[in-house]
């Protein structure tokens, strides 16, 4: 049977009529001026609503012009934002704004192509804009409507880019201007990310609730069956107290991992600060180089292990900081910094070697429970994972000894878990400080969640969460049942 688009919109517009409104909506009913919907709309991805309410409350009692932004520096508007999420990308994208708006004479475009030029504005910033703030025909994909869509079955894709051309097709044009603001509201309040509330959603009937594992409700025999799926998340830091400063702890709030596995944390556990040390909700571990300011990993988590594994036994690797491992009652995590072969190529000996040890070590862990080998892999296992294969074949990270050996391993018997869902290529995972690499992304995808095959069915999701700034390296994350 269809899904009922039109009863269920229909209904889920009356609901969430009740519920707190999207905060670039209650801009837009407070003022019509595009400028402000655009500079609200760039402010609040990534941030929680409230704070991007009063960030713009802030701003916009300095700022309600082009001219009146083109008046304040880059650092004065990051004072000003703070405390929304990456404040210091987005006042560079702000102090950015007024010149590149000088292209259409001062004015905020109303078409899509136009508005994707400007400073912090990707597909779905500038869906939105045209849709609030000009009231014109277009659909906003976010998160929550490219993973709702999907949940129904109305749409069966893997990006949202791929669900906004999908409805494009399919929603009826009256659903495109409003079809953001309801499943926005509804994927907050009801619909959530994780553990949605089934046992009183309104649409229940109706939904098919596809790769959904509801929330546990006490005397709901659905959710007492239901195990609910953990978010791990793998992160190259590239030095964690640098990356603290940047805003590490608010990163992490934001994700909201069950486990966090860090690779290059750079720093001995008694160089570290309160904060990091102690988390909120998380117990962290720590295996670190023996020289200062080398290497290292870590894993915070939210669930106690039942035994904590530092390194592989092997003096030579151990003392480099590199593999750190939980193990749990159904799973063991091992998460690893892989040696870089380094220029010219020396150290790949030492790495083929490492990962010969690492394998050998897999193999015995195996042979109690599940395995799940995450982190910084240093390798681009097919021309699919770099932006420029031909001219890296001798480079380290994109060796033919070194694919092999990633061959091997998967040979063995692991997933891959992001190949599992994405075969597309330009997904990465880290990008060099050099040559703008990040921003035209000319990258490597190097960071890796693999899982056993015999626990293909417990690999609810994987992602790399390419949003996410503070290092070279952006984390990867992996839903496991
Ligand atoms: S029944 Fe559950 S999965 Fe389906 S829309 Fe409602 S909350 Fe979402």
């Amino acid at each position: 049977m269809p899904f009922p688009i039109d009863i269920v919109l229909t209904l889920l517009e009356k609901e969430v009529a009740g519920y707190n409104v999207p905060v670039v909506d209650l801009i837009a009913a407070q003022t019509s001026d595009p400028f402000k919907v655009l500079v609200a709309t760039i402010l609040s991805a990534r941030t929680r609503d409230e704070t991007t309410a009063k960030a713009c409350r802030r701003l916009f009692k300095k700022v309600d012009t082009p001219a009146s932004l083109a008046e304040i520096s880059e650092k004065e508007l990051a004072g000003i934002i703070y405390p929304v999420g990456f404040y210091k990308n987005k006042a560079r994208y702000l102090a950015r704004l007024p010149a590149a708006l000088d292209v259409f004479g001062g004015q905020v475009p109303d078409d899509i192509d136009s508005l994707l030029t400007l400073p912090g504005v990707g597909r779905k910033t500038a869906n939105l804009v045209r849709c609030i703030a000009f009231n014109k025909p277009a659909i906003c994909v976010d998160t929550h409507v490219h993973r709702i869509m999907n949940i129904w079955g109305y749409v069966k894709t893997k990006t949202p880019l791929q669900t906004e051309m999908a409805l494009r097709e399919k929603l009826p044009e009256k659903y495109w201007l409003k079809v953001n603001s309801i499943l926005v509201a509804f994927g907050q309040a009801t619909c959530l990310p994780r553990r949605p509330h089934c046992d009183c959603c309104l649409i229940r009937k109706y939904c098919p609730a596809i790769g959904v594992i509801a929330r546990k409700v006490p005397g709901d025999e659905e959710g007492k069956n239901a195990a609910a799926p953990k978010k791990l998340i793998s992160w190259n830091v590239n030095g964690i107290r640098a990356l603290e400063k940047k805003g590490f702890v608010d990163i992490v709030n934001e994700l909201e991992p069950d486990i966090l596995a860090l690779q290059e944390t750079k720093a001995q556990p008694e160089q570290l600060s309160d904060n990091l040390l102690n988390l909120n909700g998380y117990r962290s571990y720590w295996h670190s180089a023996t020289r200062k300011g080398y290497s290292g990993v870590a894993i915070y988590s939210r669930l106690e292990p039942l035994q904590v594994l530092y390194g592989l036994n092997n003096d030579q690797f151990d003392r480099e900081g590199r593999v750190l491992t939980l193990e749990f009652s159904d799973f063991y995590l091992v998460n690893v910094y892989f040696p870089n072969s380094g220029h010219g190529l020396k150290r790949l000996h030492f790495k083929l070697e490492f990962n010969s040890c690492l394998l050998n070590f897999v193999k015995n862990l195996e042979e109690k429970k599940s395995v799940i080998v995450c982190g910084d892999y240093n390798v681009a296992h097919k021309p699919i994972d770099l932006k420029n294969p031909e001219s890296n074949v001798k480079n380290p990270g994109f060796t033919p000894e070194e694919r092999a050996w990633m061959d091997a391993f998967l040979a063995h018997g692991f997933i891959d878990t992001f190949r599992k869902f994405n075969s597309e290529p330009g997904n990465y995972s880290w990008w060099s400080y050099r040559f703008n690499a990040r921003p035209r992304n000319i990258g490597w995808r190097i960071d890796y969640f693999c899982v056993g095959a015999k626990d293909d069915n417990r690999i609810k999701n994987a992602d790399i969460l390419k949003d996410v700034m503070g290092s070279d390296h952006c984390p990867v994350s992996l839903d496991f049942v």
